[in-house]
């Protein structure tokens, strides 16, 4: 079968190592070209990535050498995946979207432009139908999809199946996010060790944004009242998130866990390649999900739930949790590619 041409943009980076490892292999994309900053840019990616991954870089890429993120870097590619810092990604992904390139971005640069979709496949997979808007209205040869925040994964796809069932009218959310999601130096370590830090700029607004345009249909996101708290705490991957939930139907621990087990949505009827199948894993011991334990669930691309039971305040709430870099991140990416493969937007 002939495989699609890729470029990782930031590659890296720690959502980078993670798009390097997970490419390595796959069936449907090559890696071709690896990018960074110009401090990276010239030297073998084994050398310039400072690999944090377990093991080595994987062969080939190790050997590659790590080109400056500049269009001309990305001849013969077909596809890119960005994982750069949003502020680049700011200025990089549209010039390369006007010049053809289709572009799926990890960063947040674009994801609240009512003309890029943001997309969960499990979720919102409708919504990849705003690319035809986008390149009439931009005017791109290419296009830019983005997919969300790593904290909003866990939310939203848990949501979904709830949202589905009984409906929502109201949704708190308090996060316990792990070190990886602030990317590589990140947190410097006096400020976390022993310690949890209550603010994390701007994961609060893109946590009720992005849900509720996901959650949403194309251009009409979904109206009800969310609000979180977000939290940095010192766990190296994975974010839990503690979701209150008011429903609109009644319903109790037992029928919400129903829903969640059933949950079966077009990706894994699809069967596509990175599709955890059942995406949603329920759990029933009183202490689970943990970082540490159910990070790695489905190769950490499927949501760990737990702890469902009755909220006393509104209806009912439990704990999810999913691997911040793999699903909230470069896997997530490359479902979203494997997706827009299958609707042949690739
Ligand atoms: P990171 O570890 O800081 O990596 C950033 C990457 O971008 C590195 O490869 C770096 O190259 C490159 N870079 C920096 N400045 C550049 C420039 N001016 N031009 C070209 N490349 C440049 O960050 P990360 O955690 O991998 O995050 C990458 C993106 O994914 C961010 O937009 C982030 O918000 C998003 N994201 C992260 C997570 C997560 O859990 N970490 C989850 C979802 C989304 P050098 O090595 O050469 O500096």
């Amino acid at each position: 079968m002939r495989r699609i041409s890729v470029a990782v943009l930031g590659a890296t980076g720690l959502v980078g190592q993670r798009f390097v490892k997970l490419l390595s292999n796959h069936p449907f994309f090559e890696t071709r070209v690896l990018t960074a900053s110009e401090r990276s840019a010239g030297k073998k990616y084994g050398e310039a990535a400072h690999w944090l991954l377990g093991g080595d870089p994987p062969e080939p890429a190790s050997e590659m050498v790590v080109q400056e993120t500049r269009p001309e870097a990305l001849r013969d590619v077909e596809l890119v995946f960005s994982s750069l810092p949003s502020d680049t990604a700011l200025n990089v992904e549209p010039r390369l979207a006007e010049q053809g390139f289709k572009i799926v971005s990890t960063a947040s640069a674009f994801r609240m432009d009512p003309l890029v979709p943001m997309i969960i496949p499990e979720v919102n997979p409708n919504h990849v139908k705003m690319i035809e808007k986008q390149s009439e209205e931009k005017r791109w040869k290419g296009f830019i999809v983005t997919k969300s925040n790593c904290t909003t994964m866990p939310a939203v796809i848990s949501l979904k199946p709830i949202l589905d069932s009984f409906g929502l009218k109201k949704v708190v959310a308090v996060s316990l996010q792990a070190l990886s999601g602030a990317g590589y130096p990140g947190v410097q370590s006096l400020d976390i060790v022993e310690n949890v830090i209550p603010f994390i700029k701007g994961e609060e607004e893109k946590l009720l944004e992005e849900s509720s345009k996901i959650l949403g249909e194309p251009g009409s996101p979904l109206k009800i009242p969310f609000s979180a708290s977000v939290n940095r705490v010192p766990t190296s991957d994975g974010h839990l998130l503690h979701v209150f939930t008011e429903l609109e139907a009644d319903a109790d621990a037992e029928e919400i866990k129903k829903a969640l087990k059933v949950f079966r949505p077009l990706p894994q009827r699809m069967g596509l390649y990175s599709a955890p199948d059942p995406v949603i894993q329920v759990r029933e011991e009183e202490d689970r999900p943990q970082p540490r334990l159910d990070r790695d669930y489905k190769g950490g691309m499927g949501v760990v739930v737990g702890r469902v039971r009755k909220c006393e305040a509104l209806t009912v709430k439990y704990a999810a949790l999913s691997h911040n870099t793999v699903r909230g991140a470069a896997g997530g990416a490359i479902l979203v590619a494997e997706l827009l493969r299958e609707m042949k937007y690739l």
